[in-house]
């Protein structure tokens, strides 16, 4: 049961991640960000603390928490960076866990001990070049059998954790037939990195999330063992629709932590900066905005908590998870705008951090389904648009 109180093992977990973030990312990040590097160092030792296998089972080399555990890691590091919040949030959602849910004994023993020490990253391709929100309508990648392997052909766009020297596995939909009802058979296809006919774009310019890793892959007769098969064969649809309900209650907690780190930072700036005699934190119109984005933040962890707390009971979270990342990615949009403005020029200068949060903010609004789609989402849960 999750209540509104931590459980003892869930705030020391809180509190390590919220040291780890303060103590190893916040002081190498900046630099990161700035020359767009991936930060190998800091997934590797996130890899050590175990947080790549939070919600997996210790016989897979898990932790054998849940998903609330995930999420509130990926709040604390959020706090102090999207980033690196960003490669663990894609690698568990939407790399590891598909193989955990849907996958064969086989493919979760190749692969879930590898993921789960951070050794290797997953990654999730769904969007295509053709649109990510009619991705059912726009998929043109296709998969073929033909002596005992799958052959793919087609693209995928901005695909997170694609391209390092660790990524291990991409999990691609493709459509391999046509479904009674005349509708294409979509399924999930696992790819190991290196594969022969995967080919791996040099990796995006990106407003924000500098540090992490997105690239655009083709496929082009792309052949894999028949067993890369994830789970049935015509479920990939329903899949990846499970995959993304979870993962944007993973997007809220970072989103969350995003907009809490707002409210951290320009706390501290208001004491210290003066204007016109005194620490501009004595002007009310100042402490108001402060208020307003504590106000926000506060409301965006209440409504991924409850989210969390119904995925962790079983129940189903459709609604929960897309009021939880709405809430969420509108606080740290908003979070973001005000904290930059709290800071003044030194907002706009990158070697702040909330110039990296107005700059990480925006994406939370689009990806895992945009603002638009959670509402869409609601509505429908409504019984409206039906
Ligand atoms: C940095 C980054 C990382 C990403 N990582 C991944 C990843 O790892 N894996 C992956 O598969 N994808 C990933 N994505 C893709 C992301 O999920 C999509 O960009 C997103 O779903 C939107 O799809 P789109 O960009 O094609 O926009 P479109 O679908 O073309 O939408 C354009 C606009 O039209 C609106 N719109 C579309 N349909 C409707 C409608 N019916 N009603 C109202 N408005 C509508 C949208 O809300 C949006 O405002 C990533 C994207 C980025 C930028």
């Amino acid at each position: 049961m999750i209540g509104f109180r931590l459980e003892a093992e869930q705030e020391e977990l809180r509190k390590s991640v919220e040291e780890f973030a303060r103590d190893v990312v916040a002081p190498v990040i900046g630099d990161l960000y700035e020359r767009g590097e991936f930060p190998y160092d800091v997934v590797s030792r996130m890899g050590r603390m175990g947080l790549f296998g939070l919600p997996v089972a210790e016989e897979y080399g898990g932790m054998g928490g849940d998903y609330f555990a995930l999420c509130l890691a990926l709040e604390e590091l959020g706090r102090v960076d999207s980033s690196v919040a960003i490669t663990l949030e894609a690698g568990v959602s939407l790399g590891i866990m598909p193989i955990y849910r849907y996958g064969t004994e086989a493919q979760k023993r190749e692969w879930l001990p590898r993921l789960c020490a951070g050794e290797a990253l997953a990654a999730f391709g769904l969007t295509e070049p053709g649109g990510g929100t009619d991705v059912a309508g726009a998929m043109r990648t296709r998969a073929r059998l033909e002596d005992g392997h799958w052959v793919i052909d087609g693209s995928k766009s901005f695909i997170t954790n694609s391209g390092t020297d660790i990524t291990g596995v991409i999990a691609v939909a493709a459509i391999t037939g046509t479904m009674s009802d005349g509708k294409p058979e979509i399924s999930t296809i696992l790819v190991p990195s290196g594969t022969p006919g995967l080919t791996v774009a040099k990796k995006y310019s990106k407003v924000g999330w500098a540090a992490s890793d997105t690239h655009e892959l083709s496929f082009d007769g792309c052949r894999v063992p028949e067993e890369n098969l994830l789970g049935e064969r015509g479920r990939g649809y329903a899949q990846f629709l499970a995959t993304l309900d979870e993962g944007r209650i993973a997007v809220a907690a970072l989103s969350t932590g995003l907009a809490q780190g707002c409210v951290d930072e320009s706390v501290g700036y208001v004491r210290d900066r003066k204007a016109f005699g005194g620490p501009i934190g004595r002007f009310q119109a100042l402490q108001f905005k402060i208020s307003d984005m504590e106000v926000r933040a506060h409301n965006a962890r209440l409504a991924w908590y409850h989210a969390a707390a119904r995925l962790v009971a079983g129940e189903p979270v459709k609604k929960e998870a897309a009021i939880a990342k709405l809430t969420a990615s509108d606080a740290a949009m908003d979070n973001a705008r005000e904290a930059t403005q709290i800071f003044g020029g030194y907002g706009f200068m990158n070697e702040f951090a909330v110039g990296r949060f107005y700059r990480d903010a925006k994406i939370l609004e689009i990806g895992e389904g945009t603002s638009e789609v959670q509402r869409m989402l609601i509505a429908r849960e409504l019984g409206l648009n039906a």
